[in-house]
């Protein structure tokens, strides 16, 4: 039963992760969610069922569109894959419990801003206080051990990304230090100062891998919203084993 349980909520995060596309392409430009339909961007296309069925239509379609051959961005499957994925993985890790529904909101979160940030180099307040009420309410009902780490984590998250804004002078986006104020709400302290110490290394590598690809990569504005995404959900999952394995050296 698990495995067939396992397979539903990946195919339902598969239609989620469709959804969060639109919401991280649309919301950062204030368009309506549902106004106008899904169309080709080029040619302004109506797609049809046959070209919404997640993963599939773009593999099918060869990743372009029916009506003009415009190519469509990888990003779309990845992104609905990425959410199936971890849908079904947090299943897996945490069954049926309250914490799911946690793992589920905070999933969400992140895919979303990865969307956002990676297209308009922007995390919208929009999406983060649409996402507070649901972790907090998360949080009250499936707490960290102290209920108030979770308090102390928000804070102390929000107070380094915003120390580190102040002295590099703008060097940090307002989003990510909001965003960092819900990761430190979900995840506690230290696991946040662990994600904060695990995105600057992605970070810094994917600025390095970019630097070498493009010999004017100084002026290509990163994204960090992403790293930081790849950061947390690592840390949800394996913090505690991180910390273990890191202890076990000294
Ligand atoms: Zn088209």
């Amino acid at each position: 039963m698990e495995m067939a349980y396992t397979i539903i909520i990946f195919l339902v995060g598969l239609v989620f992760g469709s959804f969060y596309n639109v919401v991280g392409l649309r919301v950062p430009r204030k368009e309506s969610l549902v106004y106008p339909s899904s169309h080709c961007t080029s040619c302004q296309r109506q797609l049809t069922a046959l070209d919404l069925v997640p993963v599939l239509s773009y593999l099918f379609l060869r990743g372009t569109c029916r009506g003009c051959g415009f190519k469509i961005s990888w990003l779309y499957p990845v992104i609905e894959l990425l959410t199936g994925g971890l849908f079904a993985f947090a299943y897996l890790e945490l069954n049926w419990s309250l914490e799911f529904l946690v793992a589920l909101s905070f999933i969400s979160l992140l895919v979303i801003i990865v969307v956002s940030d990676f297209i308009y180099l922007l995390i919208p307040d929009k999406i983060l206080l649409f996402f507070l009420p649901f972790l907090v309410i998360g949080r009250v009902l499936s707490p960290l051990t102290p209920w108030w780490d979770s308090l102390v984590g928000a804070l102390v998250g929000f107070g380094i990304l915003y120390s580190i804004a102040v002295l590099s002078k703008g060097g940090m986006g307002g989003g990510d230090i909001k965003f960092f104020f819900l990761i430190g709400l979900v995840l506690g302290t230290i696991h946040t100062l662990l994600t904060l110490f695990i995105a600057a290394i992605i970070g810094m590598i994917i600025g390095i891998v970019v630097l070498l690809k493009h010999k004017q990569g100084r002026q290509t504005h990163i994204p960090f919203g992403p790293s930081i995404a790849l950061a947390a959900t690592i840390v949800y999952f394996y913090g505690d084993s991180f910390i273990n394995w890191y202890l076990g050296y000294w």
